[in-house]
């Protein structure tokens, strides 16, 4: 055999094309993947990236079984945090202090192994460290300019200068906004209007410019608030060259509220979802039924993808259930919880599924989507 032979890729079959021919599981994890052997390899995947793994072996049980036949081989990640040290005072159980970008391809490989990932990053900092914004802005472009294929959003509060935000975003490379609830000046924050923490001015940049913004709504009942629904649709139509993400798929943590509340946001072409941290399907089914799948971007949220447990819908509303939160002790014994991150990508796969989505619809929501929004090959 000549080496060249030798070098010649394998079959063009992956996974999930054997799971969709009925080659089942077992069969299927025995063919290679072509994110292994193929071009979706990541050119600039770490190698010797200071991050190293924090899955548990329960995690890895769990992409393995759940996770592993559904996951397409390019992954866009449209919800993901990076951080410098100092700027956070929290301490998240074995993830460094500092992660950029080549620790997050490191740790991203929990959720994705072998799989090529492409991000939009986002500033992520305590709210007592309010003052080293610029530090963290700062970050985030050094860090998009590491990658080919990365863009990044930059944290705006609400009494910035509008053009001094347009100089900022344009000095540092970065093609958007992000904004947060705890920056409005009203309490309680949770239940704010966005204007208090999106201001009209801000957004207006952003249209002119043609940037997206990622917005985490709050209010009780989030897409089924009058409120919100209001200046979402006010944004998007006064605005047509803005793309709007709203995070955590309308932050329907309560799935209810995406069902009663997303008939009034139809309609609206530059009107984005990513499906992060939200670990219930029929938040993702809403979606994907009532706007379409073609508006739904994967997102990990990392850092929070790496802590343990899930959000619950409950009642109107919802809870968190974390590693620390006292539940897990049950008569059938203790349960292990797993990251939040592989909770979320099986309710997306439970979405797919029960939505009958096709393998070109499951990839348009890992990578297509956003490649056309954000300009990627
Ligand atoms: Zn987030």
């Amino acid at each position: 055999m000549t080496l060249q032979q030798a070098e010649t890729p394998p079959m063009p079959i992956s996974r999930r094309d054997a799971i969709r021919l009925g080659m089942g599981g077992a069969m299927a994890s025995l063919l290679p993947n072509l994110a292994v052997n193929g071009r979706a390899v990541a050119a600039d995947s770490p190698k010797d990236a200071a991050a190293k793994s924090i899955a548990t072996e329960e995690d890895r049980n769990f992409f393995e079984r759940e996770i592993e036949s559904f996951l397409p081989d390019k992954i866009f990640d449209a919800h993901a945090h990076l951080f410098k040290q100092g700027t956070v005072s929290w301490d998240l159980k074995g993830l460094p202090p500092q992660v950029g970008y080549p620790e997050y391809q490191a740790l991203i490989q929990d959720l994705h192994p072998k799989r090529r990932t492409a991000a939009l990053f986002l500033p992520a900092f305590s709210p007592d460290k309010k003052d080293l914004l610029p530090q963290c802005n700062e970050w985030i472009s050094q860090q998009v300019a590491l990658s080919k294929d990365c863009v990044g959003g930059f944290f705006v509060k609400p009494e910035d200068d509008p053009e001094w935000v347009r100089q900022e975003v344009k000095r540092l490379k970065l093609r958007g906004f992000k904004c947060y609830h705890t920056m409005a000046a009203v309490t309680p924050t949770w239940e704010t209007q966005i204007p208090d923490y999106l201001p009209e001015q801000l957004v207006k940049v952003a249209g002119e410019e043609g940037w997206s913004i990622t917005l985490h709504m709050v209010r009780s009942r989030a897409a089924a608030d009058e409120g919100n629904q209001r200046w979402i649709e006010r944004y998007c139509r006064q605005y047509p060259n803005l793309t709007l993400i709203l995070a955590h798929s309308a932050r329907g943590f309560q799935p209810a509220h995406n069902l009663e509340g997303l008939h009034n946001l139809k309609g609206l072409d530059n009107l984005y979802f990513d499906t992060s941290a939200n670990c219930e399907p029929i938040a993702h089914q809403a979606i994907m039924r009532i706007i379409g799948h073609k508006k739904m971007l994967y997102g990990s949220d990392f850092h929070v993808s790496h802590l343990r447990g899930r959000s619950v819908a409950v009642a109107d509303s919802f809870l968190w259930l974390y590693e620390e939160t006292p539940v897990w002790k049950e008569k059938q014994g203790t349960i292990k919880p797993v990251m939040v991150g592989l909770e979320n990508l099986r309710s997306l796969k439970w979405a797919c599924w029960s939505e009958r989505l096709s393998d070109n619809a499951v990839e348009d929501i890992f990578w297509n989507n956003a490649a056309k929004l954000f300009g990627i090959s």
